[in-house]
């Protein structure tokens, strides 16, 4: 059976771009009677909040989403909270330290930043790593930490990798033209990429549909599935939404968010509409209900390209623009 989730990061409140995708990873499983899960990515306690956790699983229900298995009504893959799945990803660093493809990194932030940018175009808007303490001698590792907590990078293998996704095609790709990213921060946290694959493979995810500006970790995160012995999923990445002037939203505005458009007299069904609209799964904006939409889910009519919200769907959804809300 197909699996599909949504892994929100509960650092603020669900805003119409997020719930646009999770809107589409709802309907890419439903549409085929797929499994669906939620997962609370909170793993940095520095950024993310119980309340927010909370506020983004009502806000879901409100907009009819359900799911089969999550932390609420928990399921045979829990926990479902990245806070409580530390053992698992210990247990992942054990697999791969064992396998020698982790290092200890003692580069400060000044130079990391130094590092030239990446020649691959995908890892084009990062610094690379230039693999400075992949060669640290054993003594060398020792007496540096001693100094310094290091964080742990994954030795990327120099292998091309092909990403399978629904939207894009197939895509080959080094991931060692990225440079060797970080699996443990020196604070300990463990980073983004290792716990994705480590949860998606867990929770048995088929189908990973999350937004556009996650495609660059694709390459990364299956040489990591490689690594620990699983098989990757296939991926979809669909359009960022982008307000009426064309710019990313932001959380700050607090008008992007599901819950003021709510608490302003908003439906549901209106947001639903909107999002339908931005999907290409409805020619005009018009209430929708997610029951009419399984039935004309179809993953090929969504843009490449970011989706823009025009005046009209911002006024419906009673949104303002950043600039007059930031005043
Ligand atoms: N937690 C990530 C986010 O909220 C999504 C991760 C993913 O879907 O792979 O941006």
């Amino acid at each position: 059976m197909r699996r599909g989730r949504f892994a929100p990061s509960p650092t603020g409140e669900l805003h119409i771009g997020n719930a646009f995708t999770a809107v589409m990873a709802w309907l890419q499983m439903r549409s085929v009677g797929g499994g669906f899960v939620l997962r609370m990515e909170d793993i940095d306690e520095a950024r993310c909040r119980s309340d927010y956790a909370a506020q983004v699983m009502e806000d879901l229900r409100w907009l009819g989403l359900d799911w089969d298995e999550g932390p609420d009504v928990g399921g045979a893959h829990g926990p479902y909270q990245q806070r409580q799945r530390l053992p698992e990803y210990e247990a992942a660093l054990r697999q791969l330290q064992g396998a020698g493809q982790l290092y200890p990194c003692f580069c400060s932030r000044a130079e990391l930043v130094q590092v030239a940018s990446a020649p691959h175009d995908l890892f084009a808007d990062e610094p690379r790593y230039s693999g400075r303490c992949r060669h640290l001698t054993p003594v060398e590792r020792v007496s540096r930490a001693e100094h310094k907590r290091p964080s742990l990078r994954f030795s990327v293998p120099d292998r091309e990798v092909i990403v399978r996704d629904l939207l894009f095609g197939e895509t080959r790709v080094n991931p060692a033209d990225g440079g060797d990213f970080i699996v443990r921060r020196a604070d300990g946290v463990f980073a983004y990429q290792l716990a994705v694959v480590v949860d998606d493979a867990a929770m048995a995810v088929t189908d990973v549909l999350r937004g556009a500006d996650l495609f660059s970790s694709a390459p990364r995160q299956i040489s990591l599935y490689r690594a620990l012995g699983q098989e990757p999923p296939t991926f979809t990445h669909v359009p960022l939404v982008l307000d009426a002037q064309g710019r990313r939203l932001s959380k700050r505005n607090r008008s992007n968010a599901v819950r003021a458009m709510r608490e302003s007299g908003v439906a549901a069904e209106e947001i639903i509409g909107v999002i339908a609209y931005l999907a290409r799964l409805s020619d005009s904006i018009r209430p929708a209900s997610l029951s009419e939409l399984v039935e004309r889910f179809d993953l090929r009519r969504l843009p490449k390209r970011p989706v823009q919200m025009d005046e009209s769907s911002m006024r419906r959804l009673k949104m303002t623009e950043s600039a007059r809300a930031a005043n």
